[in-house]
């Protein structure tokens, strides 16, 4: 790294700009969004379809066991569709099936930010990166991600089915009709479509913040700079919609912890609230905030005391 300042400084003579914000991905994080709406999609027409039969004949059950205690137990119409179920959901197959569903979106995301991120400190320094970066390959970081991810919308799914159940045997033993089970089952799929899209967004950031601290380590860039979206979504912000939020990037952003204004070690990360290690775009659930790789000596300077001897 030493030998590019050098080479840097004497290649130019006005100040390197920083590296541009990175973009976002938009395009492909959108994919990944469908991706997920996709499988959610399935698991909810899925089981509706296969409910109704099971669920008719217990309710007609139901009413006749109401009518006469010797008459059809209501109870054994449905285990078998739940056992079923949530055997499916458990299983390797859907695992596998949900792990295919998302593993292309997931790695456009990953080429995406990577090429994003190549544009920007090449331009940044006037130098290509690209050589340094052969060999180092973003597939486990890809892999890591579409692991964590593939076991979230496993585990919404198959909650998906537990909270039908519930709300089928209570529905039934409460001698509901067909609409009114319907109607309580349309609540339960409104939530998970709630908890598939913030997966899905919360992934994304991390799979983003992840590229964005290995890209950096892969070249030897030990700082950076932490970039806060700065719109009234933000945490922290005095002037957004939570001020008052537990980890506010808005004020670690304006931290200065001996290296500038919002600069902080790549392995270090930043201490706010208690907590330590936090990452732009990791900081919390929701966090929208990136990292500006910055190398001392071309992007900003390091104070004295901090500066290798
Ligand atoms: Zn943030």
């Amino acid at each position: 790294m030493k030998s590019l300042v050098e080479k840097n400084q004497a290649r130019r003579k006005k100040k390197p700009s920083k590296p541009e914000r990175p973009k976002p991905a938009l395009k492909e994080e959108r994919q990944f969004m469908g991706a997920v709406d996709d499988v959610y999609a399935l698991v909810v027409s899925e089981v509706m379809r296969d409910l109704k039969t099971p669920l008719r004949q217990a309710i007609a059950g139901h009413r006749s066991y109401m009518n006469d205690a010797a008459g059809d137990t209501w109870s054994k119409h449905l285990p078998d569709f739940y056992k079923e179920k949530l055997k499916r959901f458990a299983s390797q197959g859907w695992r596998n099936y949900v792990r295919s569903r998302i593993k292309m979106p997931l790695s456009r995301i990953a080429a995406k930010t990577d090429e994003r991120f190549l544009k920007s400190i090449n331009k940044s320094i006037g130098v290509d990166f690209a050589a340094l970066l052969k060999g180092k390959s973003l597939k486990p970081t890809v892999e890591t991600s579409l692991d964590e991810s593939t076991n979230l919308i496993v585990d919404v799914s198959n909650d998906f089915m537990k909270k039908v159940q519930i709300a089928v045997n209570r529905g039934v033993s409460n001698g509901f009709g067909m609409q009114r089970i319907a109607q309580e089952i349309q609540e339960e799929t409104g939530t998970t479509k709630k908890r598939s899209k913030l997966i899905a967004r919360d992934q994304t950031a991390k799979l983003v913040s992840d590229i964005d601290t290995k890209r950096p380590a892969d070249l030897g860039i030990e700082y950076y700079e932490w970039l806060d979206s700065r719109d009234e979504r933000e945490s922290g912000n005095p002037n957004g919609k939570y001020p008052n939020a537990k980890i506010k990037c808005w004020h670690i952003a304006r931290m200065d912890v001996g290296y500038g204004s919002g600069i902080f070690r790549l392995d270090e990360g930043a201490s706010y609230a208690g907590e330590t290690g936090l990452h732009p775009g990791k900081a919390h659930i929701n966090c929208r905030c990136r990292k500006r790789p910055m190398i001392p000596g071309i992007h900003f300077e390091l104070p004295d005391n901090k500066k290798p001897r």
